[in-house]
């Protein structure tokens, strides 16, 4: 399965990989900085059947 995803920062539209494992979780929230722009980003990432499902949004 994919573990490592694409994403554009919702603030600056920075391109940020990310990796995420089935194996922590089928639903994970995790908030971390920007590198570029140092705002928060809500991951929220469900992993069900075989294509996992990421939403990305301003944590603040
Ligand atoms: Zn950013």
């Amino acid at each position: 399965m994919e573990t490592n995803f694409s994403v554009q920062c919702p603030y600056c539209g920075e391109q940020i990989w990310m990796e995420f494992y089935p194996e922590d979780g089928t639903h994970q929230e995790m908030v971390t900085d920007c590198e570029v722009c140092c705002n928060p980003i809500l991951y929220d990432i469900t992993f069900k059947g075989d294509r996992p499902h990421l939403r990305v949004e301003r944590a603040q």
